[in-house]
């Protein structure tokens, strides 16, 4: 009983097309198992050799693996398989030496039409794809193929340079905040004794100590003796309300009431 063939899967330089009734029959058969055409020595060597035609022109082409679907904008970074998907790009991109390049994994998980991988034998391009296949929608597509999407070296290097940018941001970011912990820190003993960084005389404190220790050496010193020893100084001080009471009263409310008068005199606040 025929059969009806199966275009997609007839294999270049495996089978021909029996001249009398179009069926897909194998390329070294002497008759057709549909018809019965029986094909000459002279038509069976003329196949053979555009068949080794049509297998070497398929050798020399190259295909592209191609992310049809992409992922919406900004989920990549809670899309499940990320991580698989980073390993997979990661891959690539050591490959291109970008593996520090972050944002060219979203590119490729974002962008339609981009180009996972280029220019490479169908086998390696189909074998790529299948790894692709439970995380994102791709496509083998032949090299050249309109509406593909390629990461130019001008791209990689304004991605580059966006990354960079990015780092310095959050180092400086880094740093503010750092500054900032290093004066709450300092501020340990009178916060602890007031229990409140934002009461008046602790900003006094903090005052004094930007505007007119840090601006002489014996001031800096004992700074620098502060932050090592504030925080010690303060949690000893945490447990003990008689002695709270007493470095409040004793040493901190004087010292507040000089500063502020110290203050007025030199235009300070
Ligand atoms: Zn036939």
């Amino acid at each position: 009983m025929p059969v009806p063939h199966d275009v997609s899967r007839q294999q270049v330089g495996e089978t021909k097309e029996c001249p009398s009734c179009a069926e897909i029959i194998k390329i070294k058969a002497r008759k057709c198992r549909y018809c019965g055409h029986v094909f000459s020595d002279e038509e069976i060597k003329q196949s053979i050799e555009e068949a080794e035609r049509l297998t070497e022109a398929e050798a020399k082409k190259t295909y592209d693996v191609v992310n049809v679907s992409p992922l919406p904008s900004g989920t990549y970074y809670e899309y499940e398989h990320h991580s698989e998907l980073d390993s997979l790009l990661l891959e690539y991109l050591y490959a291109k030496n970008l593996q520090s390049v972050w944002d060219i994994r979203t590119w490729f998980a974002e962008t339609k039409g981009a180009a996972i991988l280029r220019n490479v034998s169908k086998q390696e391009a189909e074998s790529y794809a299948s790894k692709f296949k439970s995380l994102l929608e791709v496509k083998v597509v032949e090299s050249g193929t309109k509406d593909v999407v390629f990461l130019t070296e001008e791209m990689i290097e304004n991605m580059r340079k966006k990354q960079e940018k990015k780092q310095a941001e959050r180092l400086a970011e880094h740093e503010r905040e750092k500054a900032l912990k290093a004066q709450e820190k300092s501020c340990y003993v009178a916060t602890s004794v007031y229990g409140d960084q934002c009461h008046g005389d602790v900003v006094t404190l903090r005052a004094f100590r930007d505007d007119y220790l840090s601006k002489t050496n014996l001031g800096r010193r004992f700074i620098s003796w502060y932050y090592t020893n504030g925080s010690l100084l303060a949690n000893r001080i945490a447990g003990n309300e008689i002695v709270k009471m007493a470095v409040k009263y004793v040493i901190l409310i004087p010292l507040v009431f000089l500063v502020r008068k110290h203050l007025k005199h030199s235009d300070h606040l």
